[in-house]
């Protein structure tokens, strides 16, 4: 008997089996088709009718998904964003919401509008703290917990057990951002979530070339249906092409998590106390305030993610930026190359990131490489 092969990474690097039955060739084929045949009693033989509801492309990446984060199913979207809207989308008026004061910085944007227009409660809340979650419950109006952890921009943790704890002693859901950390260090079902998120952007396609989101859902309930209504009516989903590309980057997701963990993992020790920097901030460091959760919570390794707060403010840090070399001065994460941002400029007055701070995407390249030039470039930074 041959063993399953259960490990993530063997099913990651097989697409659990994906391929075209058609022609036997070993990667599956792009179905790029809008509308599907009826036979004559008008069935759907297939069991396709047309690519808004669904698109054959993407079953291999939504069951992969679905099986990595002990999901029962996952749907692609178009974009992180029409992943984590459709969610809020499903709520009645007059639910009330809780979700990070830090979480990706777009999302919350986004949710304080929409919580206004359509009438929804919402408490931006300290989740590093579980007493204040729970303090920010409305009980029977209260029906959605939101959690990021590591959290954007300075990776704050948060405790999901806990979290779902309290969301389901008010008869709430809890739904998590896993863009971070990925199935492949922290699995939100496992510890009690409802639905997971992804900005499969990031690390699901690994490439910086596709743009897509995925939800998975613990339970196919009522609520499930909702967003996959949602979805459907909106066709708010990837191209074929983009859900194809998608699938091929998650192949190699195993590799690339561990060399992003390793290399932030040694950055982070690296260059904590540095003399130009004011802090590192990194759940993987001992110092770190989440850490112990962080080390429960998560396996493998503590995501590919950190930031600096530079000596000297904004003007430190923009300066540091702009002497780098190898690492990219671009937004986004999770890619094969390293990324750097001054986020003060980009989530602007009202949030709660720091100035002095860069967020640092640690690609694949060699780790030397990207320490020397980050080396060289604190030498810029005004003493
Ligand atoms: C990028 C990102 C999003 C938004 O995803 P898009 O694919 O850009 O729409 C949401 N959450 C996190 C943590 C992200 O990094």
């Amino acid at each position: 008997m041959r063993p399953d092969p259960t490990h993530p990474d063997t099913l990651l690097a097989r697409a659990q089996g994906a391929h075209d039955p058609a022609t036997h060739g070993v990667v599956p084929a792009v179905h790029p088709a809008t509308t599907f045949l009826r036979a004559g009693d008008l069935s759907y033989p297939g069991g396709h009718s047309y690519a808004r509801p669904f698109n054959p492309t993407f079953d291999g990446a939504e069951t992969l998904l679905a099986t990595l984060e002990g999901a029962a199913q996952a749907l692609l979207f178009s974009s992180g964003m029409s992943a984590a809207t459709a969610v809020f989308q499903a709520l009645e008026p007059g639910d009330h919401v809780i979700a990070p004061q830090v979480m990706y910085w777009g999302l919350r944007n986004w949710l304080k509008g929409f919580a206004a227009q359509w009438g929804l409660g919402l408490d931006l809340v300290d989740m590093r703290d579980p007493a204040a979650v729970a303090a920010a419950v409305r009980p029977g109006r209260t029906r959605l917990i939101w959690a990021e952890t590591p959290a954007n921009p300075t990776w704050e943790v948060t405790d999901l057990a806990a979290c779902a704890e309290i969301a389901h002693r008010a008869g709430a859901r809890l739904a998590v951002d896993n863009t971070v950390p990925t199935p492949l260090l922290t699995r939100p079902v496992e510890h009690g979530a409802d639905i997971v998120m992804h900005s499969a952007t990031k690390y699901l396609n690994g490439h910086s070339d596709v743009l897509g989101g995925a939800l998975a859902t613990a339970r196919a309930d009522g609520f499930w249906e909702r967003i996959a209504a949602i979805r459907a009516n909106q066709g708010a989903i990837p191209g074929p092409f983009e859900a194809w590309l998608l699938l091929r980057g998650m192949r190699t997701l195993g590799l690339r998590v561990e060399r992003a963990c390793a290399t932030a993992q040694r950055l982070a020790e690296h260059f904590a106390g540095h003399p130009k920097l004011e802090a590192v901030l990194y759940p993987g460091l001992p110092t770190h305030p989440g850490h112990a959760v962080a080390a429960r919570q998560m396996r493998g390794g503590f995501g590919g993610m950190l930031s600096v707060r530079v000596k000297g403010g904004a003007a430190g840090a923009v300066a540091a930026s702009a002497a780098l070399r190898i690492w990219t001065r671009a937004t986004s994460l999770g890619g094969v190359e390293s990324l750097v941002e001054h986020r003060g400029s980009i989530e602007g007055p009202d949030s709660p990131c720091p100035q002095d701070l860069l967020r640092l995407s640690c690609g694949i390249e060699h780790a030397d490489d990207l320490i020397a030039d980050l080396e060289q470039a604190l030498e810029h930074v005004p003493a």
